[in-house]
C-alpha cells in the first residue's frame, strides 16, 4: 500500500547550508508526524488486505512479527522520495530528504533543486530581486496564493521512484577519463537519492580546483520508462558515454598529451632476475610484485641514479605516485630495502613499486630544455639476510686486499703493480670532497659537487639533471595537500600524510565495495574501531538480514550472523514423531507417548483410563487391523501394515494372525508405549503427503551439503522438508528449498 501525503510549503528564503548538497530538502518536523501517521495508514490496510501468514508459534523460526503496531508506526519507507512541483512554474523535480529541520511552513531546497525548478541560486527569493524592496507584511500582494512574502510555494508530495538499475551520463566537458567513475559514483552515493531525465549534475573534482566542476547530463535511466529513478540501496550501472566524437576526440587526445610514447609498460615482477626497461621524464612505470619470502628483507634498486624509485603495498589504492608512497628514493644511492616486520608489509599482498624521472620542470617551470632522451634503467628485486650480505661483502673484501691497495686520494682500490702511475695521475686530476663526504671529483667539476646545507645530503650536478634543485625541491621545500590543504614541511612528510589521515585518501569500502576517501577521522574512532571514518559512516547503513529479516546496521552484520550462527547450533535436535512412518514434528509433548497429533489421534479417548489399559488396547486394535487387514493404501510402505508389505520392493511376506498377534503385543506394551521417544519405534500407516515427504527427507539425508562435508541427520531433514513443503510447488522444488533451509537453519553432523 502506497504512502499517501503531500504538502505545500513556502521555499525557505534563507541561503540552503553548504550540508545540503544534491537532491536534498529539508522539512519542518511536522511534516515528518504527518508522514508517519500517513505510513501508519498505509501499513494497516496493507496488514488488513494480507492474511498472517501460517507458521509455527513454537518454532524458533517464527518470523519477526510484522503487525506489532509499534514497529509499523515507525517504518517509513526507505528511502523517502519526493516529488517537489513549483506552483507557479509547475516544473517538477525529485528529491530525498536530508532531515526535518526545516522552520514551520517552510521547505528548504538544494542548490541543484533550485536550479531544476529555475529558482534562484543560493540567495532568497526576496533578495534576488535586488530593487525591489522586501513586501511589507500584510501587503496583500496580487500573487500572494504562489510568490508569498516567505518565498515560492512549492508542492511537497511522497512518491514511490522505482530503483534505479541504469544510468547514461554524457560528460559536458572535455578531459573526462575512465578513473572518474568511482568518484562519480561516490558522490551520487553520497550526495542523492533520486535521478531525473535531462538533469545536469555538477561534480567538484576531489582537488577542489574551482570552476572546474564536471558536467554530466543524465541522458538516459533504467528501468524504462521512468522519469526518474531511486539510486539507493541498489545496483545502479552506470554507463558514460562523451556528447559526440568531437568531444571523444578531444578527451582522447588530452589523455595522450600526458602519455609520452617512450616508457616501458611495467607489470608483474618476480625475484628471478633484474627487469630492464627504459622510462621518460614526467612518465611512471609501474611493477608489482606478488611473491616474496616473508622471512626476509626486500631490497629493491635501480642503479641509474636519475630514476626514483617510489614503493608502496596494496593496502593503499592504485600504485604509488609523487606525493603517495610507503618507502621512496630520491637521490639514486641505496638500494630501498623494507625489513620482514614492517608493519605495512606483514599485511600486503603485493608491492608495488613506480619508477619515475624526476620531471626538471616541476623545479623550474620556465626551463625550456628539450625532452631528453628516455632513460634506461635495471631494476632488480632481491632478498637477502644479513648474514648473505655480510659473507658477500667479506669476501669482496678478501679479494681487494690480496693484491691491491687503497689510494690515499681518492680511496679506491688499486692494483699495487699500478699504485705509482695512479697515484701520479690521481693527484694531479683527482680532487677528494673537502666536506668529507670521501667523493672524487675531476679536478674543475668541484662546482657542480654540491653539499645541502640544512641536511647531509650531497650530490652532483650533470647537465641533464640539477640534483641539487630537485634534493631541495623533494627533502626542504613545504607543500600542501590538494585534497585537504594540509601543509608538509617536506614531500615525504605530505606523503606520509596523504597515506594515512588524509580525509581523501582513497579506501575500499568494505561495505558498499566502492573506492571511496576515507573522510575526515573528527571523532578519532578509526584506531580504535578499525574502520575509516567513511566506513563507520557507511556500515551505519542499514538492511534485513537475510535469516531473521530484522534490520541491522552493516556494521554490525558480522556479529549479527555469528549470533545467528552460534544459536543454530547450539539447537538439539528436531523431535520426530515416534510413528517411524511419519514426518511430522512434535509439537506436542503433553503425551508421553511420542506420537504427534495425528498419529496419536486414533488412539486417544476421553474415557477415564489411569492405568492406561485401554491406550494400549487401542494401539493393539491397530496394529493387528494393519497387520492381518492391511490399510489398502497404494503409497503405503509400512513394514507392519498387509498393504505396505505387499507394496514394498522387495514385498515381504505376509505374517499369519497367530505369529502377528505375538509379534504386536511385543509393541503394545505399557511401558513400551509409555517410554516415549527414547522406547522403541511405533509403525503406522501415514497419508500420502506424509509417505512423500519421509521419501524425500530421507534422500536429502543420504546426500552431503554443498560443500561436501557431513550432511544433515534425518531429523534436521525432516523439519525441513516439512518448513519448505506448503510453498513448494513440487517435489524438486521441495528438495532444493530444503536444502536452502538446512544452509540456513540446520546444524551438520559435524558441527
Ligand atoms: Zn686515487
Ligand atoms: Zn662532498
Ligand atoms: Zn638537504
Ligand atoms: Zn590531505
Ligand atoms: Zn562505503
Ligand atoms: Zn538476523
Ligand atoms: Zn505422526
Ligand atoms: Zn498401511
Amino acid at each position: 500500500m502506497a504512502l499517501v501525503w503531500s504538502s505545500a510549503l513556502h521555499l525557505s528564503p534563507s541561503t540552503p547550508p553548504q550540508t545540503l548538497t544534491g537532491d536534498k530538502l529539508l522539512l519542518p518536523q511536522t511534516a515528518l508526524e504527518s508522514l508517519l501517521s500517513a505510513a501508519a495508514t498505509a501499513a494497516s490496510q496493507a496488514a488488513a488486505n494480507q492474511q498472517t501468514p501460517a507458521y509455527d508459534p513454537a518454532s524458533w523460526d517464527a518470523p519477526p512479527r510484522r503487525n506489532d503496531s509499534h514497529q509499523q508506526q515507525q517504518q517509513l519507507p526507505h528511502p523517502l522520495t519526493f516529488r517537489v512541483t513549483s506552483l507557479v512554474t509547475g516544473r517538477a523535480a525529485y528529491a530525498g530528504i536530508r532531515e526535518f529541520s526545516a522552520d514551520e511552513g517552510q521547505v528548504v531546497l538544494s542548490n541543484f533543486l533550485r536550479e531544476s525548478l529555475a529558482l534562484p541560486i543560493g540567495t532568497s527569493t526576496s533578495s534576488s530581486n535586488g530593487s525591489s524592496p522586501k513586501p511589507q507584511e500584510g501587503d496583500q500582494d496580487e500573487d500572494d496564493v504562489v510568490e508569498g512574502p516567505n518565498g515560492t510555494r512549492l508542492k511537497v508530495e511522497a512518491v514511490a521512484i522505482p530503483k534505479g538499475t541504469f544510468a547514461r551520463l554524457r560528460p559536458l566537458d572535455a578531459g573526462y577519463e575512465e578513473d572518474w567513475k568511482p568518484i562519480l559514483e561516490n558522490h551520487l552515493q553520497k550526495n542523492f537519492t533520486t535521478l531525473a531525465v535531462n538533469n545536469i549534475l555538477a561534480i567538484p573534482r576531489l582537488s577542489h580546483q574551482p570552476g572546474k566542476d564536471f558536467k554530466f547530463l543524465i541522458d538516459q535511466v533504467k528501468p524504462e520508462g521512468a522519469e526518474a529513478i531511486c539510486i539507493v540501496d541498489t545496483d545502479l550501472e552506470v554507463d558514460i558515454e562523451p556528447l559526440n566524437e568531437e568531444q571523444a576526440k578531444e578527451s582522447l587526445r588530452q589523455r595522450e598529451l600526458r602519455r609520452h610514447a617512450e616508457s616501458s609498460s611495467g607489470g608483474q615482477i618476480n625475484l628471478d632476475g633484474p627487469k630492464e626497461g627504459t622510462i621518460s621524464d614526467g612518465n611512471i612505470v609501474r611493477f608489482n610484485l606478488r611473491s616474496w619470502d616473508r622471512s626476509k628483507p626486500i631490497s629493491i634498486s635501480v642503479p641509474e641514479e636519475p630514476v626514483d624509485i617510489l614503493v608502496s603495498t596494496d593496502t593503499m589504492q592504485g600504485y604509488p605516485k609523487l606525493e603517495e608512497w610507503t618507502w621512496a628514493r630520491f637521490d639514486g644511492s641505496n638500494p630501498i630495502v623494507i625489513p620482514p616486520d614492517d608493519l605495512s608489509i606483514k599485511t600486503a599482498k603485493e608491492v608495488r613499486i613506480s619508477l619515475q624521472v624526476y620531471e626538471q620542470t616541476l623545479i623550474d617551470s620556465n626551463s625550456k630544455k628539450p625532452m631528453p632522451h628516455p632513460t634506461k634503467f635495471l631494476l632488480s628485486i632481491t632478498q637477502k639476510t644479513d648474514q648473505d650480505s655480510d659473507e658477500d661483502e667479506e669476501m669482496a673484501d678478501a679479494a681487494a686486499t690480496a693484491d691491491s691497495e687503497t689510494c690515499s686520494n681518492c680511496k679506491r682500490s688499486i692494483p699495487k703493480r699500478s699504485m705509482m702511475l695512479h697515484q701520479n695521475f690521481c693527484f694531479r686530476n683527482n680532487i677528494l670532497c673537502r666536506h668529507g663526504c670521501g667523493q672524487v671529483f675531476k679536478r674543475g667539476t668541484e662546482l657542480d659537487h654540491w653539499h645541502c646545507t640544512e641536511c647531509k645530503a650531497f650530490g652532483l650536478n650533470t647537465p641533464e639533471h640539477d640534483t641539487y634543485n630537485k634534493h631541495m625541491d623533494i627533502a626542504h621545500t613545504a607543500r600542501r595537500c590538494a585534497s585537504c590543504d594540509y601543509s608538509a614541511g617536506s614531500l615525504s612528510e605530505l606523503a606520509a600524510h596523504k597515506t594515512t589521515t588524509c580525509a581523501h585518501k582513497l579506501i575500499l569500502c568494505r561495505f558498499c565495495h566502492l573506492v571511496v576517501p576515507q573522510e575526515e577521522d573528527t571523532n578519532f574512532t578509526a584506531a580504535i574501531t578499525g574502520l575509516s571514518p567513511h566506513e563507520t559512516s557507511c556500515g551505519g547503513r542499514t538492511t534485513n538480514c537475510h535469516i531473521c529479516e530484522r534490520i541491522v546496521q552493516l556494521k554490525n552484520m558480522e556479529v549479527h550472523l555469528k549470533n545467528h550462527d552460534l544459536q543454530r547450533k547450539s539447537q538439539l535436535l528436531p523431535k520426530i514423531c515416534r510413528n517411524v512412518n511419519c514426518t511430522r514434528t512434535r509439537t506436542n509433548d503433553n503425551q508421553q507417548i511420542g506420537l504427534c497429533s495425528v498419529c496419536f489421534g486414533p488412539l486417544y479417548s476421553s474415557q477415564y483410563d489411569p492405568t492406561n489399559q485401554a491406550l494400549a488396547r487401542r494401539a493393539e486394535l491397530r496394529y493387528l487391523t494393519q497387520l492381518l487387514k492391511g490399510c489398502g493404501k497404494p503409497w503405503c510402505l509400512n513394514e507392519m501394515c498387509k498393504t505396505g508389505r505387499v507394496n514394498r520392493k522387495p514385498s515381504l511376506p505376509v505374517i499369519p494372525s497367530k505369529e502377528a498377534t505375538v509379534l504386536v503385543k511385543s509393541l503394545v506394551t505399557k511401558e513400551g508405549l509409555l517410554g516415549g521417544y527414547t522406547s522403541h519405534p511405533l509403525h503406522f500407516c501415514v497419508d500420502e503427503t506424509i509417505s512423500k515427504r519421509k521419501h524425500l527427507a530421507e534422500m536429502l539425508s543420504l546426500t552431503e551439503d554443498s560443500r561436501g562435508s557431513g550432511g544433515w541427520a534425518i531429523e534436521w531433514c525432516t523439519k525441513a522438508v516439512e518448513s519448505v513443503a506448503l510453498e513448494a510447488t513440487d517435489e524438486l522444488d521441495t528438495v532444493n528449498k530444503a536444502r536452502e533451509w538446512l544452509e540456513k537453519f540446520g546444524v551438520k553432523r559435524d558441527e
